[in-house]
């Protein structure tokens, strides 16, 4: 029918789980015209995901929103160990071992524990704040086309998707029959994908399509993903005999280590992992070695009820007993491992989250692996679609995120096959596992697990040593320094030495910094927002040393210049710090220099109506109420000497060099950067203090 009506927008982001969120917020940031659609009424209000990193934490600080989550959640500070007695007679479990539950001093944040309803809202809260992008419910896609011969065009919208509004009634998951509390069967992999049905219910009637043309796509639709289906594109790997239940309690229980993250391994009736909550609650994940897959590979999932599980825990728990009165929500689940092969078809199109990687829930890892693949993905969109970045850079998604689902699918493997398996009865029993094996691989899971040893491979974004190829999917990356437009070829390789503690394709660490016109402390980390700008950090080193003065007065007036790094990429019209931000972190006394005085302009910036911008000069001093942060000594970077250090817009380090590499660092812009660009779109807020300027 012609009078379907037909729109245009930049970003569609297909799914409204915590990766579409996450590209939402995005693209909110970016000033994206972006509409975000899920096939569900309404949002999560109990259950699923509750699990944070530490790496989740620090992003949510750079969108401004960890304060919410942090004074919410349940802190998970002790990690214990229930074994069974090993090899006592009795077959007792007992406390084998207790560790902290994040190691301590990796970052500012530690695990902590919250339901993903809330999570969720927090994003949503953000979206309103900063654009006008609500989430459209009750929405889904029915047909997908790209055409191929525009989708290098940057302008054009190669993509055209046919969407459905669905009734209210259709869009309302059904629940379960066996029992009246909310569970989350529906989105289980024991439970069929609906998403066909609901298209089939609602064609036919023309009232409530409209035809949408896209720049991008984010198929962020779970692990049934339509969007991969529509793609042809397959998920690698298997599913396994294990089925595991979940239960959201609150217990009545004389078990000691009730408030700790636990794991409880029995000697012949399962495990049963313990995650304390908020408000009370504590979630159980408990394996049900009594329900087992049928021929067809799929288990019964009627046979399973919040019972069922309850008695499975008990039997595992014994000899402490463990009841409830109250039940929140509860699941079931079989473990499966896969991998997607691809992750965008012609950069255009993009998977992210569940869509690429399904794995068991109990190493916490979906929801925070998910969001960070759209917090990997979304400002490399944002910037390409604002013309600051050439398109090239998105293929360093795939290049980036697949390695990372692929370690997570290997992690999770071993994760679940030790969480699953047998204990072994002694050192000869070889189809047992060993509680040695078991504690090694929770410790190397710990730091897994918080997220924070992600290390990117070499790519145009990453100047270090090594070429793309081997990240083994393929994809030319490009290396740093090679301009996207054919221009100056110079390969940049940052210098690592300069900087010991701040690896290049890792998360910029945090220690604490005061800043030099103020005197508060700060964890450096703070002043990294995620608002699309690169930043250049300038370890200034010791600004009370006149030739060590005089190198800092040398790399600015490089940046002063007409045509610099600067000024070659920000729109005249527009802040100088607005595309590129510089930080400055100095190692003098504090009160041994003057902002206004020793430091260039530029690492200051004036502005008409705002003054002196005194937010950006830093100084690694002792503070009068925090302590020393010893950022220098942390960062692994001469006191005397410094070194300049270029940061992409989620945190990850690009380029390290001294302060004479002017060239390198203009050759890595080159690479990653459009001359003449329209700048970043403004946000919305003005009020915020770590406000895009
Ligand atoms: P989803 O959260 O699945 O979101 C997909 C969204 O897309 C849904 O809202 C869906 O309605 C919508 N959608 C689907 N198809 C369509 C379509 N065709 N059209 C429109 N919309 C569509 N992870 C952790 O990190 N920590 C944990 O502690 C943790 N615990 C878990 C416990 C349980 C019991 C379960 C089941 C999962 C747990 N996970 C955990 C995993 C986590 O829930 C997922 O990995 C995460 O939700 C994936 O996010 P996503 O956005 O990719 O997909």
């Amino acid at each position: 029918g012609t009078d379907i009506p037909e729109s245009n927008c930049d970003v569609l982001i297909v799914g409204a789980g915590p990766a579409g969120l996450m590209s939402a917020t995005w693209m909110a940031r970016c000033g994206i015209k972006a509409r975000i659609i899920d096939k569900r009424g309404t949002k999560i209000f109990s259950g699923q995901a509750d699990g944070l990193q530490c790496r989740s934490l620090e992003i949510f600080d750079s969108f401004g929103f960890a304060d919410r989550v942090w004074k919410e959640s349940n802190h998970m500070i002790e990690a214990s160990r229930m074994c069974m007695w090993n090899p006592g007679p009795d077959g007792r479990i007992r406390r084998s071992d207790r560790v902290p539950d994040t190691i301590p001093g990796v970052s500012r944040f530690q695990q902590v524990v919250l339901h993903q309803g809330r999570i969720e809202r927090f994003f949503l809260d953000h979206l309103k704040k900063y654009s006008d992008i609500t989430v459209e419910r009750g929405v889904l896609p029915e047909s997908l086309d790209i055409d191929t011969s525009k989708v290098e065009d940057n302008d054009a919208y190669p993509i055209t998707v046919k969407l459905r509004h669905l009734t209210d009634e259709e869009a309302m998951p059904a629940q379960s029959k066996s029992s009246n509390i909310a569970d989350g069967l529906f989105r289980s992999n024991l439970a069929a994908d609906d998403t066909d049905d609901l298209i089939r219910k609602s064609t036919g009637n023309e009232g409530n399509a409209e035809i949408v043309h896209a720049k991008y796509m984010i198929g962020c639709d779970g692990a049934h993903s339509w969007t991969r289906r529509q793609l042809g594109y397959e998920m690698q790997g298997e599913a396994t005999d294990y089925i595991w239940g979940v239960l959201d309690i609150i217990p009545i229980t004389n078990f000691p280590d009730i408030r700790m993250r636990c794991a409880i391994h029995s000697a012949n009736s399962g495990s049963v992992m313990v995650i304390p909550r908020e408000n009370r609650l504590v979630r159980l994940y408990i394996q049900l070695t009594e329900v087992r897959p049928d021929a067809s590979g799929r288990a019964d999932r009627s046979k399973i009820t919040p019972d069922v599980i309850m008695k499975a825990a008990q039997k595992t728990m014994s000899p402490y007993k463990i009841t409830y009165e109250y039940c929140d929500w509860w699941t079931a689940y079989q473990i499966g491992q896969r991998v997607g092969t691809n992750f965008d078809a012609h950069q255009r199109i993009f998977l992210a989250g569940d869509a690429v990687h399904t794995h068991s829930p109990k190493a916490g890892q979906g929801m925070n692996v998910s969001m960070q693949d759209a917090f990997n993905l979304g400002w490399k969109i944002g910037l390409v679609v604002n013309g600051v970045s050439p398109r090239s850079i998105l293929k360093t998604y795939q290049s980036e995120r697949r390695r990372i689902a692929q370690d997570l699918i290997a992690f999770d493997h071993r994760f679940s096959r030790l969480f699953s398996g047998r204990p072994a009865k002694d050192v000869t029993d070889e189809a047992g596992v060993s509680m040695e094996e078991f504690k090694a691989a929770f410790v190397k899971g710990n730091q897994f697990a918080s997220g924070l040893s992600v290390d990117y491979g070499a790519s145009m974004l990453v100047a270090k040593p090594g070429d793309s190829a081997e990240q083994g999917d393929g994809t030319d990356v490009g290396a740093a320094g090679t301009a996207a437009n054919g221009s100056s070829a110079r390969k940049v390789v940052g210098k690592q030495e300069l900087a010991t503690n701040i690896p290049l394709g890792m998360r910029f660490p945090s220690f604490q910094v005061v800043n030099q016109a103020g005197a508060r402390p700060y964890p450096f980390q703070y002043w990294l927002m995620s608002d699309g700008r690169f930043r250049i950090v300038l370890f200034a080193g010791n600004m009370a040393d006149e030739s060590q003065k005089e190198r800092v007065r040398r790399f600015c007036a490089e940046l002063e210049k007409p045509g610099s790094v600067i000024r070659r990429y920000t729109p005249p019209d527009r802040a100088i710090d607005s595309v590129i931000e510089i930080l400055t972190l100095h190692s003098a006394k504090r009160v041994d220099v003057e902002l206004l005085v020793d430091f260039p302009a530029i690492l200051h910036p004036f502005d008409e109506k705002r003054g002196w911008d005194y937010d950006k000069v830093f100084v690694d001093d002792v503070s009068y109420h925090e302590g020393f942060g010893d950022a220098y000594k942390n960062y692994g970077v001469d006191k005397e000497r410094g070194c300049v250090v270029v940061l992409r817009p989620d945190q990850y380090v690009g380029y390290i060099g001294e302060l004479e590499d002017v060239e390198d660092i203009e050759a890595y812009f080159a690479g990653v950067m459009i001359k003449d660009n329209g700048g970043l779109a403004r946000t919305k807020v003005t009020k915020d203090v770590r406000e895009t300027p």
